[in-house]
């Protein structure tokens, strides 16, 4: 074993490990790598299919990135945001403002006060205007829990006690805040005791959907389904029965639930829900943790729910790009919490975006202590903000969109050939993230124990393939970096088809 590697086992814990397993092997090391790919200490070279954790947009040692960090560190490399403004954190804040400017698709046009301040007439209250910056999708989180929280308060009494809706099987993170939001057992059970109460609200999760009536078929369910969206009744049921103390904020992914095990909703349900939501006074806390910074593709054509299955289209979508998944069911949340692919993947940087209402519910004289007393010592950092400048220089890039394309659609094209697997119970893919749910057999949609580590097994086989990426339980990721080649995509399905069958030894049908 090489040198580093023993320092490893010897010094460091890792993140959702079982390190009894982990000490058992020789971990992979990593040295270096060039956009997609991962090279570690023996020269072995590994496709990126996760992205690194979902955070890494555009490659590794990319060079326009390299280049902004470079220029920036020449200058400063970090000065404190309490107290102190700073050139990068100020730009890119009004850059995530424009960007979220419900007007702004891809091409959106950044540092044109002229246009901001004509649009300021026929913008509703829920226009985000402002922004906090942390340090990952946590705290990114815990600031719109706070912020809500305190608002609601001030809105509805000192003596009110707002309470907080999420969806099922969600995941906002690790600190106590964020997990209160969580509902999967796994993680959160432990620290009930830590924890404030929250609510949680049935996921659309079409292909384990109790109202829907569809016998599995070989397509994604939610082209398929047969039900009458029951799911936004029960949506209504909910929000129904707290009307006595009407929920604070409704906090949710939208397009796909990431560490739930990549469930992706049904066009037209986000929409829906949130009308439902704003309807009984509920804020919107949109965590785009996952699916900001066009993870989820381009624009759907239609976005009304229908009582039946779409056409079978996949997703191959040719219109309008969305830098965040709420632009794509016309969305306007209250509070935009991004972190991961915000600095592309270089620097751990998180931003909460606000509107003015909820900024304004804070402002007064200094005795009035309406302060929102929250803060960390890397806020606003200079080098992320200027790698986060960086990043979305390169996604309005035509060549960047051209790629992003040209990856969904072959991604679209190459998943097709895992249907023929009977483990593969469902194939969901929503624009540049795809999740591929193992089963015992796929008549039965029977799933496979955790204990059995099917997941963890076939990721296992990847790498021994040179692929990597973690599975969510039985469900196995790919979410490559935006240039990703076809090449590099076809052959990480190629090697999760033959690790597959690798460890399922089934025949292909
Ligand atoms: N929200 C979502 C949707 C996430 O996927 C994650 C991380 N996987 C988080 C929040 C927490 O982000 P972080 O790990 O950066 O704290």
């Amino acid at each position: 074993m090489n040198s580093l590697a023993k320092l490893d086992r010897s010094f460091v814990w890792h993140p959702f490990t079982q390190m009894r397993g982990w000490l058992r092997r020789e971990p992979i090391v990593i040295v270096s790598g060039q956009r997609a790919v991962l090279r570690d200490i023996r020269g072995r070279e590994y496709l990126d299919a996760n992205s690194s954790i979902w955070t890494n947009l555009h490659g590794h040692n990319h060079p326009t990135l390299n280049a902004a960090i470079r220029r920036q560190l020449k200058k400063i490399a970090h000065s404190s945001a309490l107290g102190l403004a700073n050139e990068p954190a100020s730009l890119l804040a009004q850059q995530l403002v424009e960007a979220a400017d419900g007007i702004c698709d891809l091409r959106f046009k950044i540092y044109d006060s002229r246009r901001r301040s004509a649009r300021k007439s026929e913008i509703g209250s829920h226009q985000l205007r402002k922004v906090f910056f942390s340090d990952d999708g946590s705290t990114a989180l815990e600031v719109a829990l706070k912020l809500a929280y305190e608002c609601t308060r001030r809105a509805r009494g000192r003596k009110s006690r707002p309470r907080f809706l999420s969806l099922e099987g969600a995941y906002h993170g690790d600190t106590v805040g964020a997990v209160a939001l969580g509902h999967i057992d796994l993680f959160h059970r432990a620290y009930g005791g830590l924890l404030f109460k929250t609510d949680t609200m049935m996921s659309p999760f079409c292909y384990r959907c109790p109202f829907n009536r569809a016998k599995p078929e070989r397509a994604d369910a939610r082209e398929y389904r047969k039900c009458n969206w029951e799911c936004i009744g029960r949506v209504e049921q909910k929000f129904g029965a707290q009307r006595e103390n009407p929920y604070a904020a409704f906090v949710f992914e939208p397009l796909m639930q990431g560490a739930a095990g990549m469930i992706p909703q049904p066009d037209g349900w986000l929409k829906r829900v949130s009308e439902i939501a704003r309807g009984q006074g509920a804020l919107l806390i949109a965590d785009e943790v996952m699916t900001g910074f066009c993870r989820t593709g381009a624009a759907p054509v239609s976005n009304q729910p229908t009582a039946q299955a779409g056409q079978r289209t996949g997703d191959r979508r040719d219109a309008r790009p969305a830098l965040f998944a709420c632009q794509r069911e016309n969305v306007e949340p209250d509070f935009l919490c991004l972190a991961k692919g915000l600095t592309g993947g270089y620097l751990p940087m998180a931003a909460t975006l606000t509107t003015q209402n909820v900024f304004d519910a804070f402002l007064g004289e200094y005795d009035e202590f309406k302060t929102f007393f929250h803060g960390h010592s890397y806020t606003g950092n200079q080098l992320g903000a200027a790698a986060g400048l960086a990043s979305l220089e390169i996604l309005q890039s035509e060549k960047s969109a051209a790629a992003r394309r040209e990856l969904q659609n072959v991604l679209c094209d190459e998943l097709k050939s895992l249907w023929r697997l009977p483990n593969a119970g469902d194939i969901r893919q929503v624009g540049l993230i795809a999740g591929i749910e193992l089963v015992r057999d796929w008549r039965t949609r029977k799933p496979f124990e955790l204990r059995e580590q099917a997941g963890i097994r076939v990721c296992e086989a990847m790498a021994r393939r040179g692929v990597l990426t973690r599975p969510v339980g039985n469900v196995i990721v790919l979410m490559p970096p935006y240039c990703t080649t076809p090449a590099q995509a076809r052959r990480m399905v190629r090697v999760l088809r033959e690790s597959i069958r690798e460890i399922f030894g089934a025949r292909e049908i």
